[in-house]
């Protein structure tokens, strides 16, 4: 009847529910051990000079190899981290370790490293940057932090601070997946940033879909005329890399020129000339 129905659903719901609050617990008592065991490591992605073609620097990307799970996708450790407070320890770790890496590449070229909105919620936040840049030795000037919308929703006076202060170490300040959110426009009026990187979503479609393709070259004229550099992330073919240079987007980023390498392979990369380099 109905009723069993009923209750024979509500537990199939509940089994179901009770599995994943377990599977969430386990994997957050993994997280809390896996900073001290090393399990983690960065991976670095280029950027390039969409002009010349030449390396800019590069993205670092968390990755988290799990011992029974294997590699785990920041997309899905990431928001656990935040939830439980892990994401300060394991921020500090990323850019500790981003800052020592970047130190063994030529000095011309950056490092980006991604900022978690609740890393804003603490005050002291460019106090333990600064702390970080004084530890390793990487001048700011080589530094780039990218953030999200996230992090402009919050307390507006506390992350203008952090913002200003880091500007002040030479700290440049990206909008990481700019287009997607919900006033994007305004947040570039209030917020002071250098650079503004072209969602993903849009890149992909061009140039074929016309309204992707409208819109990264709105995106492009929007930086051009508020003096802020353009990136374009996730470029993966030769079409789309022509369409948003010639839309005059500075920066290139995307398995076009490279997937997010480790270390070894990012250095190696940075030795020889981008795949992308003007020859003439
Ligand atoms: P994001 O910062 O927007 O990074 C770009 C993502 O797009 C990366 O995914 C990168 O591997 C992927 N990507 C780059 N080029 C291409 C391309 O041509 N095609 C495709 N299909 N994908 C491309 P990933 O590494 O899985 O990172 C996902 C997100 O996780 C990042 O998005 C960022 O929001 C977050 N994340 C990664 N590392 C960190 C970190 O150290 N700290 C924090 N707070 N978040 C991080
Ligand atoms: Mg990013
Ligand atoms: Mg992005
Ligand atoms: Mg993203």
């Amino acid at each position: 009847g109905a009723k069993e129905d009923g209750r024979g659903r509500y537990r199939v719901f509940e089994d179901g529910m009770n599995a994943r609050i377990q599977a969430r617990r386990s994997l957050e008592v993994d997280l809390r051990r896996a900073i001290a065991r090393q399990e983690f490591t960065l991976y670095y992605q280029p950027q390039v000079d969409a002009r010349t073609g030449a390396y800019d620097g590069a993205e670092a990307l968390i990755r988290w190899h799990h011992p029974e799970r294997g590699l785990v996708s920041p997309v899905d450790f990431i928001p656990l981290a935040e939830e439980t407070g892990l994401i300060g320890p394991l921020g500090e770790w990323v850019l500790r370790t981003a800052c020592t890496d970047a130190l063994t590449w030529p000095a011309n070229l950056t490092v980006a490293v991604n900022l978690s909105p609740v890393q804003f919620r603490d005050a002291r936040l460019a106090t333990t940057i600064r702390g970080i840049l004084a530890e390793t030795g990487l001048p700011g000037s080589r530094l780039e932090v990218e953030i999200t919308e996230g992090s402009l929703l919050q307390d507006e006076q506390r992350t203008l601070t952090i913002l200003r202060e880091l500007r002040t170490l030479g700290i440049r300040i990206s909008m990481d997946d700019f287009g997607t959110g919900y006033s994007s426009l305004s947040y570039l009026r209030r917020f002071p940033f250098d650079k503004i990187k072209i969602d993903q979503s849009f890149v992909r479609q061009t140039p074929e879909d016309k309204d992707s393709a409208a819109i990264v070259r709105a995106i492009a004229m929007l930086g051009t005329s508020l003096g802020l550099k353009t990136t374009a992330e996730g470029v993966e073919t030769q079409a789309q890399s022509e369409f948003i240079t010639n839309e005059g987007c500075d920066q290139l980023q995307g398995y076009l020129i490279s997937r997010p390498v480790p270390l070894e392979a990012i250095t190696a990369l940075f030795a020889g000339s981008s795949p992308l380099a003007l020859t003439a």
